[in-house]
């Protein structure tokens, strides 16, 4: 005896529209052409179409897999600090000394010029003293105090 069948040519599941009927059989079951919103195409049987199991040819799952390692990599990211800011090694012309976190101060005592380099990274600030050229302060300072303290950018993350 003939199942009564179900049509389900042009519906659509999940990011799967039907598009024909194969002659193909598996388990008795009625096999479907299916074709997914990202252009792929696959074959599905009609029960895992009517129960939602696939609802993709496989592009919805890796794309939340993705999502998902996304958000896990953007939340260990963040750590309070937005990396692009520090992108530019190049001093920025924007504070008194004319390098970007460098500052000048005076000796306690003998009242000599030096400069400090300092960062601030998830409000606690870190200083490097004791130099006597900005550039020095940036170079020797600022930059090793941005290796040491700035969350590492991923690796593998294309520049
Ligand atoms: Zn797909």
């Amino acid at each position: 005896m003939p199942k009564k069948r179900i049509d389900l040519t042009g519906k659509k599941f999940g990011r799967l529209t039907v598009i024909e009927e194969l002659e193909e059989r598996k388990q008795g079951r009625i096999v479907w052409r299916c074709q997914c919103d990202c252009g792929n195409e696959l074959n599905v049987q009609g029960i895992y179409l009517t129960t939602g199991q696939t609802q993709s040819c496989g592009c919805l799952k890796k794309e939340l897999d993705n999502k998902n390692l996304r958000e896990e990599y953007e939340n260990k990211r963040i750590d309070g600090v937005v990396l692009p800011l520090f992108k530019g090694k190049k001093p920025r012309k924007d504070s008194s000394t004319g390098y970007r976190g460098v500052a000048k101060y005076y000796t306690r005592k003998s009242k000599e010029v030096r400069y400090r380099a300092w960062i601030t990274v998830n409000g606690k600030q870190y200083f490097k003293s004791g130099f006597k050229t900005p550039e020095e302060a940036y170079y020797n300072g600022r930059l090793k105090l941005e290796e040491l303290y700035l969350p590492k950018e991923n690796e593998n993350e294309k520049r």
